[in-house]
């Protein structure tokens, strides 16, 4: 038995547009006793969504086998003490609060800024980060994507807004919970597949988190085609893939 993990956007589906193959090969590969899970580092829909989405392309899956930024970054926060300011949309909210994850809108009262991908960002949003910042708030944000494919091309994600307040603090953020993360790799391997990392597969399309978050931590890394990366990216980065497939059409069992 081994583990697939496969990221949704660019490896999936594009937008709501299957990836010819997808549903087949991942209906085999759970057909074949292979265990199956999806991450995504985009943060403004809930894992319940992903669901539904997955489902009506004739992917079966549970909420129990889609893990999201939003709740990595929930994971992230339990248990340490005080409130967090959030900057993000209804689902990023939603989520964290599900988790137990206590929210204030007070910067002054903040332990933590959380930062999702907004398309309300604004510079009211960028100041209250700021002011929290000043009082002592760490900033952790759910995902270091520049950008998120669309059939249209590549749109600003998270990391544009992780690059305003770094702007006005001058400093790195403290930390950033999705791919390529080591503590939504671990979760996924020990909590959810429960099984050693060199018998996972990460499947995704982006070289700085899906591929390196599966090099950084013993999962044997897959990359596919049909998103952001080109094949002469490869040759230009150092972050090298274990195998490169078009498609993950082509993707088959190695059992
Ligand atoms: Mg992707």
């Amino acid at each position: 038995m081994k583990g697939y993990i496969f990221d949704l956007d660019g490896t999936v589906y594009l937008d709501d547009e299957p990836i010819d193959g997808a549903a087949k090969t991942i209906n085999e590969l759970k057909a074949q006793g292979h265990k199956v899970v999806f991450l995504t580092n985009k943060s403004i829909a809930r894992r319940s969504d992903y669901v539904e989405k997955l489902n009506k392309m004739g992917i079966e899956c549970t909420i129990e086998d889609v893990i999201n930024s939003n709740f990595i970054t929930a994971k992230f926060l339990q248990g340490k003490p005080g409130k967090a300011l959030v900057i993000g949309e209804k689902p990023l909210f939603e989520e964290l609060t599900e988790e137990g994850i206590q929210i204030t809108n007070n910067p002054r009262e903040a332990y933590y800024v959380v930062i999702g991908w907004d398309h309300e960002f604004n510079y009211e949003k960028l100041s209250q980060a700021y002011e929290a910042y000043q009082n002592g708030a760490k900033i952790i944000a759910t995902n270091p994507d520049r950008t998120c494919p669309t059939k249209e091309g590549e749109i600003p994600d998270c990391e544009a807004m992780i690059g305003a307040i770094e702007g006005a603090t001058g400093k790195t953020i403290d930390y950033i919970a999705g791919k390529p993360s080591r503590l939504m790799m671990q979760y996924v391997t020990e909590e959810v597949l429960k099984l050693p990392p060199n018998q996972c597969y990460m499947i995704g399309d982006r070289l700085e988190t899906d591929i390196l978050m599966g090099n950084e931590n013993g999962v044997n890394s897959v990359l596919v085609l049909t998103g952001i990366t080109k094949r002469a990216d490869v040759a230009q980065s150092e972050i090298k893939p274990t195998y490169i497939l078009n498609s993950i059409a082509d993707l088959k069992s190695s059992d």
